[in-house]
């Protein structure tokens, strides 16, 4: 069978860079890729095909060969050339190039030889505070675990007099290859877990982790207007590295106790405010607690439960912004509760007098009243 031209195969032209190569391949690769295309044999050769044609192209060497002499002059049939002879056995670095920036692996540390260097996990810290350090800002302190290298083995994890060994199942790599159909996958060394090392005699202060952990107390500035949810990030004071890789960070997660009077909703406050109802027939000035102290409004003659009266700027002053947000008081309408005889009886003269004046002064029983009317008809 007559090999199709790699450039054809690519679908770039024979003067493309290797950008271009590249790209062209790892277009192929998706959209070929076995995994993706478990049981179609064209797919396998189709990958195959690209893969060929990309280990030779990218090659610069390769490629000037190919340019030269065709097929002939880089056959991998002819001779046990490319890397990892004919076939389709272990993926080169062809490979590990391509998909080490797609699926991210790259930040790992990398293909080179030896053991893998990891960086610490992320630890997170969550930290309950009130509505009122949110908005004012807070400093504390917390308690936080901490790692401090082993005083007895300085930090080896093998007991003093002894030393650790090279891991006999990945050679002190780290990592060990496993062959799985088409793919050869490293994988962490089950046994030493990456370091590469075995410790025959561990150190019986730290058995064998090479540092203890302890607490520490950590200052933590809340800015003011944080809210809830909000994370702030501590650099480096997260779990140590592996490998002399660097430590990950500590994140202090902000969450906020449910206040007694105010709701929150982003720099906005809410209250409701309970006026009697003679107070929001009649009108008159009502006092409100604010974060900062008390403020007031003019409640207006004939106002009706569940109306909102909003005081700007009287919310919190966001973190992000710098603005400070407003306040929502929703008036609600208290019904009068424990009446005496005297009340009562003044309530009964008012509810006469009420409807003797018609319905102008309920204009909402008036127009629910109407609709109930419109719904029978
Ligand atoms: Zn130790
Ligand atoms: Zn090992």
């Amino acid at each position: 069978m007559a090999k199709r031209d790699y450039y054809e195969i690519l679908g770039v032209a024979k003067n493309a860079s290797d950008d271009e190569i590249k790209k062209a391949y790892r277009k192929l690769a998706m959209k070929y890729h076995p995994d993706r295309n478990p049981d179609s044999k064209g797919a396998e050769d189709k990958f195959k095909e690209a893969k060929e044609a990309y280990e030779m192209l990218s090659d610069a060497s390769k490629r000037e060969a190919y340019d030269r002499y065709g097929h002939a002059g880089v056959d991998p049939n002819m001779g046990g050339g490319g890397p990892g002879g004919p076939g389709f056995g272990g993926f080169g670095d062809a490979f590990g190039d391509i998909f080490g920036d797609i699926f991210g692996q790259g930040a790992r540390g990398g293909r080179s030889a030896g053991p893998q260097v990891y960086r610490g996990a992320d630890l997170r810290y969550n930290l309950e505070i009130t509505l009122e350090q949110a908005a004012h800002g807070y400093d504390t302190t917390i308690r936080v675990p901490s790692w401090d290298e082993c005083e007895t083995c300085h930090g080896s994890g093998a007991k003093p007099g002894t030393s650790p060994t090279s891991c006999t199942t990945c050679g002190g790599q780290g990592q060990v290859r496993m062959q799985q159909g088409f793919f050869s996958i490293q994988q962490t060394c089950p046994k030493c877990h990456g370091t590469g090392k075995i410790i025959p005699t561990p150190c019986s202060t730290c058995s064998g982790a090479g540092r203890i952990k302890r607490n520490k107390t950590l200052e933590v500035k809340i800015p003011a207007g944080i809210d809830d949810g909000m994370r702030i990030r501590s650099s480096g004071n997260g779990e140590p590295g592996m490998n002399g890789g660097p430590p990950g960070d500590l994140y202090v997660e902000i969450h906020i106790k449910a206040h007694p009077v105010f709701q929150r909703d982003g720099d906005d406050l809410h209250c409701e405010i309970p006026v009697s109802f003679a107070k929001a027939a009649l009108g008159g000035e009502v006092e409100v607690p604010t974060l900062n102290g008390k403020a007031s409004f003019t409640l207006p003659e004939g106002t009706q439960s569940g109306k909102t009266f909003r005081l700007r700027g009287k919310g919190i002053k966001g973190v992000r912004s710098g603005y400070a947000g407003d306040l929502f008081c929703h008036v609600v309408v208290e019904t009068p509760v424990k009446l005496t005889e005297r009340q009562k009886e003044l309530l009964q003269e008012f509810e006469q007098l009420t409807n003797a004046g018609g319905s102008k002064h309920s204009p909402q029983s008036k127009s629910w009243k109407d609709k109930v009317k419109e719904f029978f008809e």
